[in-house]
């Protein structure tokens, strides 16, 4: 695969001896990520503005930047304000805008952590932070927190700790690794982390969280991909925002880890004047299962310090899922989650599809608009309950009946009525029906 005309500029910039195998050496980008703006106006040759430089360098104090030289080469210097992945590569002085109800910590992870490295909030399922290290530093991580924090690093014996929590709580049994970047850890110790996992018999399956596919694809070696292959059942779960960052490169990345057996998922955080429209998000989706990848979660944006510029009202997300649910194929559609603030955990929100409910009918409302009716069995004779209805001594006194014709929903869920369907009059398909007969 040959280097864009961008990719030659930032590699010759570097390094005018630098090859092409050298830039698809993960460890040669993470020497050379860029660390400062005066790099980063350098190597893509741009003029930032002596009040822009001011204010984007005043936001790296307090939040470091770090980006890959790829991820860098995909931004697009003819419109860098509104580009996907500037936005989410450079400081913006708007992280310093502390809102109120903005938080360190919103998700609790460190007060839910019974052991060093993990967080234990669901009953049969972990979170064990293994690195603190990321190839580039997302504007907004909800970790933002710990970003740049050197002496976060958890050591070895740490790691060790949180190992042996998970050995001594039988319930566990789905381990996440997560940081920081798990595949920024050296081959070796990743399989040592692996193999501890895999050596404990509650622990069923192994996730791993990493942004490496999306900017730095080149980490995907065939070594590493050996090393999953390995312990398996290890699924991945990546983080793509926007079908931009889907190159040539990353495809072949997440080729790479399907074909060595690694079920692939994404995880997208819905970003303010990055996706938050349905039909870059329409995109994207299409996009990552095209690449065997399965779109899981779409997260609302947390509360987390200086991310107030990234977030978006919730309606956003649920209109969002209204133009994919039945407008696209079922496995496109992730789930839309908030991250509950004080550690409740991910509540998946929808938009409602459940108009009304009697004793013996549901009315349901379709993605077209069409609402139709769900007649639930005559007799059904639960199992089990408790409720004492002998008891029940509920009268009704007709005298003061409503007498009204029933109309709408209500007539849809009257016994007399035969309707079994309203139907928009403007519907396509119903017109099309018409127009055959
Ligand atoms: C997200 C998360 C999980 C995994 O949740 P799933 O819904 O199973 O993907 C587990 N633990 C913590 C602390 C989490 O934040």
């Amino acid at each position: 695969m040959t280097l864009s005309a961008t990719q030659e500029q930032i590699i010759n910039c570097i390094d005018n001896n630098a090859t092409s195998s050298q830039w698809k050496d993960w460890k040669w980008q993470m020497r050379h990520s860029i660390k400062d703006l005066e790099t980063f106006e350098a190597l893509l040759d741009v003029k930032l503005s002596d009040k822009q430089r001011k204010a984007f360098g005043k936001a790296a104090k307090k939040f470091p930047i770090s980006i890959t030289p790829y991820y860098l080469s995909l931004i697009n210097t003819e419109d860098i304000e509104n580009d996907p992945v500037f936005l989410q590569s450079v400081p913006s002085p708007l992280e310093l805008n502390i809102v109120k109800g903005d938080m360190s910590d919103p998700l609790h992870e460190d007060s839910d952590s019974p052991a060093p490295c993990v967080t234990h909030r669901y009953p049969d399922r972990v979170l064990l932070l293994v690195s603190n290290v990321c190839p580039m530093y997302c504007r907004h991580c909800t970790r933002k927190r710990k970003v740049g924090d050197e002496d976060t690093i958890p050591k070895r014996s740490a790691i060790e700790q949180g190992i042996r929590y998970i050995r001594n709580n039988p319930q566990i049994r789905d381990v996440l690794l997560s940081g920081g970047d798990p595949f920024l850890l050296p081959d070796d110790y990743l399989d040592w982390i692996l193999s501890e996992l895999r050596g404990i018999e509650h622990v069923e399956i192994i996730r791993i969280g990493t942004r490496t596919p999306v900017v730095l694809p080149c980490r995907i070696t065939s070594n590493l991909v050996a090393i999953l292959k390995k312990h398996q059942p290890v699924w991945v779960n990546t983080h793509f925002n926007h079908s931009r960052e889907i190159t040539q490169s990353a495809r072949n990345a997440l080729g790479m880890l399907a074909d060595g057996g690694v079920p692939l998922g994404n995880q997208t955080v819905l970003l303010s004047g990055i996706n938050d429209c349905p039909r870059i998000m329409k995109a994207l989706v299409h996009k990552l299962v095209k690449n065997r990848v399965r779109p899981y979660y779409l997260y609302q944006c947390d509360l987390s310090e200086g991310l107030s510029h990234f977030r978006t009202p919730v309606g956003k997300g649920i209109e969002i899922l209204e133009s994919l649910i039945g407008h696209t194929s079922g496995f496109c559609v992730p789930t839309y989650v908030i991250d509950a603030p004080g550690g409740g955990g991910k509540i998946p929100v929808m938009p409602n599809y459940l108009i009304s409910w009697s004793t013996n009918k549901v009315v349901l409302r379709n993605y077209e608009g069409v609402i139709t009716t769900y007649k639930e069995p005559d007799s059904y004779e639960p199992t089990f309950c408790d409720r004492d209805c002998d008891s029940c001594d509920l009268l009704l006194k007709l005298e003061d009946a409503d007498e009204s014709k029933a109309i709408g929903i209500e007539q849809l869920l009257a016994d007399d009525d035969q309707t079994i369907s309203l139907v928009p009059s403007s519907n396509a398909r119903h017109s099309r029906r018409k127009s055959e007969t």
